[in-house]
């Protein structure tokens, strides 16, 4: 254990492992296979990096994504920890680079792709390095049970037989009971050691709002994140690009990400975001995966992700520094029918699409009760996972917070859009509807003699955002059909007929409540109150010396560092070494720069630094 801690103290500056860390970095030391599971930002990292040091060895890293790579090799340089990575993203130069480290004998962890395994011959030179265990991050990408597989993926299954010797290592963060034992069976994992940490990131607070409008929702969250690292999820690439357009007219710094832009400009999106000159970024699902800022504030979902699988993952992607972090998701059920659709074409398309389609009916399905019952966030989630939440209230949801509101009519609200359903003889969509209802005078509605009806115009005090997602909720809370491939029509069944005959009572949830989220405040992770202007100013050293080194600031310091740094003020470089990420390296090149910033301003009144003279005027 003492090999271990001093290992960690001397690269990263902890003084203490997380749950399971030990068992897993225990298995890697004594090259047992293991299986660790652990939710994003549980440190599964650490568990591969230090038993090679504590071994003296040289083990592989084995992970998808190659702009992750570089940058775990330049963060792990930072701290002094030698890795290299073998990718076909690298120079000629950069390559032979990393081999003449290689042969120094000094690297202790090699990162990989998968497919540069898989190169003919590449095996005969890893087995001459002698490597003495393999980490396969993201394991789950093996598995055509989750939701991220990946073919290349499948090929690692010959490590076995290649490397009879070595051990294997698998780590996710994602992983329900068939996606784990499928990653056992494929890798070939020899009776593992099974780690399974708790799913629940207490740090993360869960809102699910419905939704109404997308930029004034979304600018509403950014304005409590002003200044902070924040990603916006949206489905296709124009409406990334529209969105982030409007919030950049209204002062924000954001930018666009999708797959449909050419490499140049998505690596120049991911830099700019790395090194702190954009704070937002409105993205597909494609973002994310290659980047590694850990003090990302914000992520907010402008519809319903495909499965709680992707929702754990990119609401992942949040706090992962363990500071608190909010993540929003603007819920329609609208949203859900879409992905059904979506899968039902596929169906009829692929041979794959066929057979998946029953798996993907059900991971939506998940996912949209998982958004429209009023029950603790982070209980829903522990309990798909397959884990107990004993705790009482989270405190950090919006059912546990006590912001989710009932509409206030709702019973006479449903009645009122189930009349008009049944007014208009049920042969009409939902915008047809909520157009009726809000007494609108267009083509379609007069065109059809609508504008006569007794229904027409009844909730036009009712925005038409709102009274769309009211609709959807009926649907949601089947007391109302939808059928329909091309053009669904709105249809009523048994239960609507017993709202409208007022046997039944109907609780929607208000659109638009009125008690507002708080702000959150800044405080470092373990509660005490920082000094905002310093920490600014720590933040703003962090830049300059980040951007003089070609780095990103993240990996100079993480925001927990300059935070517990604002909070207690550290006068001398043994003080330093007390805080949270400071390892050796770090505090020897960054600790006296860091230190005379964190002095009192000698401008301000009454603050002197002690032992020096006061500023002449
Ligand atoms: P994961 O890969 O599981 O998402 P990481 O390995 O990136 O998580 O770790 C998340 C954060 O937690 C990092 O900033 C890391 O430095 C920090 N961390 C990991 N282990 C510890 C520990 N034992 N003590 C303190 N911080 C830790
Ligand atoms: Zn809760």
């Amino acid at each position: 254990m003492e090999a271990i801690l001093e290992t960690t103290r001397r690269f990263w500056g902890h003084d203490s492992l997380r749950p399971l860390q030990e068992e897993a970095i225990r298995a890697g030391i004594e090259r047992r296979d293991s299986l660790v599971v652990l939710p994003t930002g549980g440190g599964k990292s650490l568990c591969y990096q230090v038993p090679p040091v504590v071994a003296g060895r040289l083990d592989v890293v084995v992970s998808p994504l190659i702009s992750l790579m570089k940058d775990q090799v330049d963060g792990l340089a930072a701290c002094g920890y030698p890795a290299v990575a073998l990718h076909s993203n690298q120079t000629e130069a950069e390559r032979k680079e990393a081999w003449e480290e290689l042969r120094s004998g000094r690297p202790r962890l090699l990162f990989l792709s998968p497919e540069r395994l898989a190169l003919d011959g590449f095996t005969g030179v890893l087995s001459r390095l002698g490597v003495g265990a393999f980490a396969v991050d993201e394991a789950h990408c093996i598995s055509h049970w989750g939701h991220d597989f990946r073919p290349e993926y499948r090929r690692l299954g010959r490590l076995r037989e290649a490397f009879p010797e070595a051990s294997l290592h698998a780590y996710t963060a994602t992983a329900t009971e068939r996606v784990r034992e499928d990653i056992v069976l494929e890798l070939g994992l020899r009776d593992p050691v099974r780690l399974v940490g708790r799913f629940d990131r207490p740090n993360l607070v869960y809102r699910v709002i419905p939704r109404v409008d997308v930029r004034r929702q979304v600018l509403e969250v950014l304005r409590r994140h002003r200044g902070e690292a924040a990603i916006v999820y949206r489905i296709t690439r124009k409406e990334t690009e529209s969105l982030a357009r409007a919030l950049r007219s209204a002062g924000l710094s954001a930018a666009a990400y999708h797959a449909g832009l050419d490499k140049a400009a998505r690596t120049a999106v991911q830099e700019a975001f790395a090194n702190e000159r954009i704070q937002v970024v409105v993205a597909t699902v494609a973002f994310g995966m290659g980047i590694d800022r850990s003090d990302v504030r914000c992520v907010i979902h402008t519809a319903l992700p495909k499965s709680v699988e992707h929702y754990q993952q990119e609401t992942g992607r949040a706090g992962r520094d363990g500071l608190e972090a909010e993540c929003v998701l603007l819920y329609s059920v609208a949203d859900a029918l879409r992905w059904e659709e979506l899968a039902r074409k596929g169906a009829e398309e692929t041979e794959e699409g066929r057979r998946t389609l029953p798996a993907r009916i059900e991971l939506i399905g998940h996912m949209k009760r998982f958004c429209g019952t009023l029950r603790c966030r982070h209980r829903a989630l522990s309990l798909y996972f397959g884990q107990d939440y004993p705790e009482e209230s989270c405190g950090a949801c919006d059912v546990c917070l006590g912001e989710a509101e009932v509409l206030p009519d709702s019973t006479e609200t449903a009645r009122k859009i189930l009349s008009c359903v049944a007014r208009v003889g049920q042969r009409f969509g939902v915008s047809h509807v909520v157009k009726v209802l809000r007494g609108s005078g267009d083509e379609g509605v007069r065109g059809r003699g609508h504008h006569r009806l007794g229904v027409h115009g009844i909730l036009k005090e009712v925005p038409a955002g709102v009274l769309t997602n009211l609709v959807y909720q009926l649907v949601d809370q089947e007391l109302l059909d939808r059928t329909g491939d091309e053009w669904p029509v709105l249809r009523l069944n048994r239960e609507s007929m017993a709202v409208l005959r007022g046997e039944k009572k109907v609780l929607l949830q208000a659109p638009a409540p009125k008690r507002k989220p708080r702000k959150p405040r800044a405080l470092t992770a373990e509660g005490e109150e920082i000094d905002a202007d310093l920490f600014e100013r720590l933040r703003a050293l962090r830049r300059e010396i980040a951007s003089k080194r070609g780095i990103p600031p993240y990996m100079i310091f993480s925001d927990r560092t300059l935070r517990a740094l604002a909070a207690r003020k550290p006068e001398t470089l043994e003080e330093m070494r007390e805080v949270y990420g400071i390892g050796d390296k770090k505090l020897a090149d960054l600790g006296p720069a860091f230190l005379r910033a964190l002095r009192p301003d000698p401008a301000s009144p009454g603050k002197e630094p002690p032992g020096e003279p006061p500023a002449s005027s």
